[in-house]
C-alpha cells in the first residue's frame, strides 16, 4: 500500500462528513415539517372559526334589529335603551354560536359584543366586538368594528307615535295613517291637521339616491323620491336606534322622510304642519307652506315645507 492510497481514503472520509451532516439536517427538517404541518392545521381551524364568527356578527346583528323593529310594528310599544337591549340579544345569539363551534371543533371560542351604537352614516349601525378563538397554543384575539346596514328594515316610529290615536295600517311598502295622524296632531293643537287625513309614509328605510339633495328642486325628482319612499340623512331627524325608543329627534346624525298628505281637490290650502316626519312626530311641530309636486285628474299632490327644508332639497323659498 503506498501513501497515495491512504491519502485517497482520508479524502473520501472528509467528503463523507458533509454528506452525513446534510442527511442529518434533512431528517431534522422533515421532522420540523411534520410539526409545522400540525401547527398549520391548528391555526387554520382557529383562523377559519374566527372569520366565521366575525362574518356572522353583522348577519345576526341585522336579524336582531329586524326582529326588534318588527316587534314594535306589531305592538306599537317603544323599547327602552335600544342600544343595550339589542346588544344583549345579539350577545346571547353569539354566545350560542360560539358554543356550537366550541363543541364541534374542540376550540375555545368567545365572542363579546362591546357596543352597539349609531354610526357616522345614519344608514348604518356600528357594532364593536372582540373575537377570541384558541386551540392549544394557537390564539386569535381581535377587536373589530363593523357597520350593519339598516336598509329594508321597517320604520318603527309611526307605529309608536300613533298607537294611542287609532294606530296605523300598512301595505307592502307604505304606512297608512287613516285618521290616526290627524287625531295625533289635533292633540298637539296644530292647525290644519286635517290635511293628514289618509296620509302615508314609507314602511321600509331606503336611502334616497338623489344626491346632492338639492336635486329634489326639479319637481320630477321630488315626485320620484316620494313615489319610491326614500329616506334622507338629517341633522334633526332621529337615528334608527332612537326611533326604536319612540324618539322623533335625537342628538345623533339621523334620518328623515316625508309624510305625504293624500291628494286633494282643494288647491287653495297653502299652509299645514311641515311634512318632514321628525317635525310631525316631534313634541312641537311647526307649519310649512305648500309645494305642489304633481297634478293628476284634478287632484293636487302637495307637500308642506318650511324654508329650512326647502333649502335642503333645493326648493324655492316662500
Ligand atoms: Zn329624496
Ligand atoms: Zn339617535
Amino acid at each position: 500500500m503506498d501513501n497515495k492510497g491512504y491519502a485517497m481514503s482520508a479524502l473520501s472520509f472528509l467528503l463523507i462528513i458533509p454528506a452525513v451532516l446534510l442527511v442529518t439536517v434533512f431528517v431534522d427538517m422533515s421532522h420540523i415539517g411534520g410539526e409545522s404541518e400540525g401547527l398549520v392545521l391548528k391555526s387554520d381551524a382557529v383562523f377559519c372559526t374566527a372569520m366565521d364568527i366575525e362574518n356572522q356578527i353583522p348577519v345576526m346583528g341585522k336579524e336582531v334589529l329586524r326582529e326588534t323593529a318588527d316587534g314594535i310594528v306589531e305592538s306599537g310599544d317603544a323599547i327602552i335603551d335600544s342600544r343595550k337591549t339589542v346588544k344583549n340579544v345579539l350577545q346571547a345569539k353569539m354566545c350560542q354560536m360560539s358554543e356550537l363551534y366550541q363543541n364541534k371543533m374542540g376550540l375555545e371560542v368567545n365572542c363579546r359584543i362591546l357596543s352597539l351604537d349609531s354610526s357616522s352614516d345614519p344608514f348604518y349601525v356600528e357594532i364593536k366586538s372582540t373575537v377570541y378563538v384558541r386551540k392549544d397554543n394557537i390564539v386569535h384575539n381581535e377587536t373589530i368594528s363593523q357597520n350593519i346596514s339598516i336598509e329594508r328594515l321597517k320604520d318603527p316610529l309611526p307605529f309608536i307615535k300613533c298607537k294611542n290615536y287609532g294606530g296605523v295600517n300598512m301595505t307592502d311598502t307604505r304606512i297608512l295613517y287613516g285618521s290616526s295622524l290627524v287625531a295625533y296632531l289635533n292633540a298637539k293643537n296644530v292647525s290644519n291637521a286635517f290635511v293628514y287625513e289618509n296620509a302615508s309614509s314609507p314602511l321600509f328605510i331606503k336611502k334616497c339616491p338623489y344626491d346632492p339633495y338639492i336635486s329634489h328642486g326639479t319637481l320630477l325628482t321630488l315626485k320620484n323620491c316620494i313615489d319610491n319612499g326614500y329616506f334622507h340623512e338629517s341633522n334633526d331627524g332621529a337615528c334608527f336606534l332612537c326611533r326604536l325608543e319612540g324618539k322623533a329627534v335625537c342628538p345623533h346624525y339621523g334620518l328623515e322622510t316625508f309624510v305625504i298628505p293624500s291628494p286633494t281637490l282643494n288647491s287653495s290650502l297653502i299652509s299645514a304642519p311641515c311634512s318632514s316626519d321628525h317635525v310631525i312626530f316631534n313634541d312641537s311641530s311647526y307649519p310649512g307652506m305648500e309645494i305642489q309636486y304633481n297634478l293628476e285628474a284634478g287632484n293636487y299632490y302637495k307637500l308642506f315645507l318650511d324654508n329650512g327644508h326647502r333649502s335642503k332639497y333645493g326648493l324655492p323659498y316662500y
